[in-house]
């Protein structure tokens, strides 16, 4: 069974009124367990329609959004909280880190809000953080890291509870090209050794030509 499968999803802002725009026509996408796709499309062709709809966070007009075998575009609003607080990671471009708290305490947050043990919840922040090569950042706020080690933290909290499903918008776009390939190959190390399955939008070729898929959002419709 596929992590994600979106069969047939349709979404138009605006139906019946001025403004009226069909965005998203027939979108088929089915993500497998470990499978890391790039999703391009052109400014304004409904990338974060997209990500906002499989995110849960958006519902479409018709189609489904199949997550653990339920179909999420009809679910309840209680059971899409949970599935999105249980099973999906967000990455955006610009970190969102709390200010007040340190590394670590950012990426115990999800965990203890989660249920889990303080002992338990730092012990897998840390671990992460050496994932992602800055465990020596751990104490430092984030006004204190580099663009770079930010977006590591901002990594190391949405894989934090461990998700089924990573959803990125462009997690590099606001570094500069050295630092986001840096930044990038530790987002892939990371991604890859957790079995997730990812949906990483970029508008950079040369990072989307390093995942399993690439796919093109473009008049509506998805193309391998
Ligand atoms: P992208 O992320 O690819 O730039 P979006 O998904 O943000 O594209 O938007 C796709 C299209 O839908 C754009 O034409 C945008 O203006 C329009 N749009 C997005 N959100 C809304 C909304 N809430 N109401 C009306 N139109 C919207
Ligand atoms: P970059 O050149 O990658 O943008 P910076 O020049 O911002 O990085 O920072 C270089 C190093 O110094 C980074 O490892 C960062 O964590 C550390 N650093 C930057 N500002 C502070 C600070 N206010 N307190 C402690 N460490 C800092």
């Amino acid at each position: 069974e596929p992590v994600l499968s979106i069969e047939g999803l349709e979404k138009t802002y605006n139906r019946g009124r001025p403004g009226e725009v069909a965005v998203l026509r027939g979108i088929d996408l089915s993500l497998a367990r470990g499978e890391v796709a790039a999703l391009v499309a052109p400014s304004g062709a409904g990338k974060s329609t997209l990500l906002h709809i499989a995110g849960l966070l958006d519902v479409p007009d018709s189609g489904r959004v199949m997550i653990g075998g339920q179909d999420m575009a009809r679910a309840s609003g209680r059971v899409r909280t949970g599935v999105r607080r249980r099973d999906i990671g967000f990455i955006y471009q610009f970190h969102h880190l709390l200010p007040e708290f340190s590394a670590v305490e950012n990426i115990m947050l999800p965990q203890l809000a989660d249920g889990a043990a303080r002992g338990e919840a730092q012990a897998r922040a840390f671990d992460l953080l050496e994932s992602v090569g800055i465990r020596n950042r751990a104490q430092h706020r984030p006004a204190a890291l580099s663009g770079g080690e930010q977006q590591r933290v901002a990594f190391c909290r949405a894989l934090a509870n461990r998700p089924r499903l990573l959803l990125a918008d462009e997690p590099t776009g606001n570094l500069d090209p050295a630092t986001s390939d840096q930044v990038f190959a530790a987002l892939m190390e990371l991604v890859r050794g957790s079995g997730l399955a990812a949906l990483i939008a970029t508008h950079n070729m040369d990072l989307a030509a390093r995942m399993d898929r690439v796919l093109r959002l473009e008049a509506g419709v998805l193309a391998e």
